[in-house]
Parts: C-alpha cells; structure tokens; sequence
C-alpha cells in the first residue's frame, strides 16, 4: 500500500470524505490517507495528526517527498489536540485503532470539536463503544460499511452532530444500525466468527472442575442473539 494505491480498507474510509473538506487524520501514520486525498484534489487543507515522533517523521517525509507541505500540515499531537483553532476543520478520519482508543481521543477531545464535523471511524475492534459514544454525544451514524481485507474485517462509521438526542437500541449498537439492516455476506461471515469463538470459551469453562454455570450461560445467550440475527442468511 501506499498514498496512490491506498488498502481497501483506507480507500473506503477516503472515499467519505467530501470534496472540499477541511480535514484532521487523527493517528495518521504514514499520511498514506491525506496524501491520497490531497493528490487527487479531494482537499486542499488537511492536518495531519500523530502521537509518536516515528510515525511523525514517516508522514512528514512522504508529506515532503510529494510536495505537499503546503496542503498538509503534520503536527505531533495527543488525538484532537492536533486541531488548532483557525483550521476550521469539517472532517475528521480516525483509523486503524481500536474502538477504546477511538472514544478516548473524542472523549479527550471533546471541546475541540465545534459540531459541524463529519466523523469518519475506524475502529479495528469495540466498535459497539464507538456507537455509544456516539449516541451519548448526540452525534447520528450516517452510514456505515463492512469489509474484508487479508483475513480481517473493518467496519467504518460516519456520523454527524445533531440537533435532537438520538437514539440507538441495545441491538444497533452491537451490531450497527445501518449493518444490521443489511446483513451482507461480511457481517454474517463475521458474527458466524463470533459464534464459533464463543462456543469455543463455553467449551473450555465447561472443562473447569466447578464451572460457571451463570457466565456460561450468559455467553450462550449471547450466541443465541447473534444466531437469531443472522439466521435469515444461515
Ligand atoms: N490511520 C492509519 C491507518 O488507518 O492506516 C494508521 C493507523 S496506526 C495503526 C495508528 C496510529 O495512531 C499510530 O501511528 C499511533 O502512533 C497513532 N496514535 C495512537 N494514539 C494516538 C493519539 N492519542 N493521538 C494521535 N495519534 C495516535
């Protein structure tokens, strides 16, 4: 991979950003997402975000080598912090983390964040604590996608502020509002994973010399949730 021929992953997380935006890439790495974007004319102000100077150096010299240090502005900074006031930033990429680090960066940085900001996320896992987030920060889930990429499945999700709370139900935070309606091949695939690992744990605590009968059956009824979702397709 690189900024021409970004993964499938990183090239559908690209593909929500809207010409003209005022970008943030939060945790950018490489800068391989910025630069794709910068190149192709999608935007001509981004800021490119990271924590730790390796990664820094990385995304200043591939920013550098493709002249474009004049369009994005690497900046080594803990997540929002990245963000100064006059960028006037309208959307931010966040990817490649887990959903943990993910809600920590927004929660942190709650207060550079002025609403008008198109979130694009990708957490690598947790992503029910993303939609969580999200809905405890009044913020509505767009869109939402889910891919395979060399063995792994990404989800990514777009949301927005709004004015009205909204409300997501203990199953669309789960699974995903806009997943759970579509229920493509990748999410059943992925929660038919879910099931086999879970039935695996049941396995193992039922070799202990007391199991746990209550965590066990917890975790049953958690596959059994997941088998009624996905059973239209099974
Ligand atoms: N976003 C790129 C992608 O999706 O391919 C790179 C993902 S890379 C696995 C995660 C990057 O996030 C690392 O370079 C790490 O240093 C950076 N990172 C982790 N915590 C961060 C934080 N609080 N603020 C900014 N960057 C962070």
């Amino acid at each position: 991979m690189n900024s021409t021929h970004l993964s499938k992953r990183l090239q559908t997380v690209s593909d929500h950003v809207e010409p003209g935006s005022r970008l943030a890439d939060i945790g950018s790495d490489h800068a391989y997402l910025p630069i794709h974007l910068a190149q192709t004319h999608v935007i001509d102000f981004g800021v490119v975000g990271e924590v730790a100077t390796g990664p820094l150096a990385n995304a200043t010299s591939e920013i550098t080598k493709d002249h474009l240090l004049g369009v994005l502005h690497p900046r080594l900074a803990d997540g929002l912090a990245a963000i100064e006031p006059g960028d006037d930033i309208n959307a931010i990429t966040i990817a490649g983390m887990g959903g943990n680090l993910i809600t920590h960066i927004l929660e942190a940085g709650k207060e550079r964040l002025v609403g008008k900001e198109k979130l694009i996320l990708q957490p690598n896992v947790g992503e029910p604590v993303v939609r969580s987030w999200l809905m405890a920060n009044q913020y509505r889930i767009l869109a939402e996608q889910i891919l395979k990429e060399d063995g792994h499945i990404y989800e990514i999700i777009t949301a927005k502020k709004t004015a009205k709370p909204v409300k997501y139900s203990e199953l669309a935070l789960k699974f995903g509002p806009f997943l759970l309606k579509e229920k493509s091949p990748v999410f059943v695939e992925k929660w038919r994973e879910e099931m086999g690992l879970l039935a695996r744990v049941i396995k193992n605590m039922e070799q202990a010399t007391i199991p746990d009968t209550a965590k066990i059956a917890a975790i049953q009824s958690e596959i059994n949730l997941i088998n009624e979702v996905i059973k239209v397709e099974s």
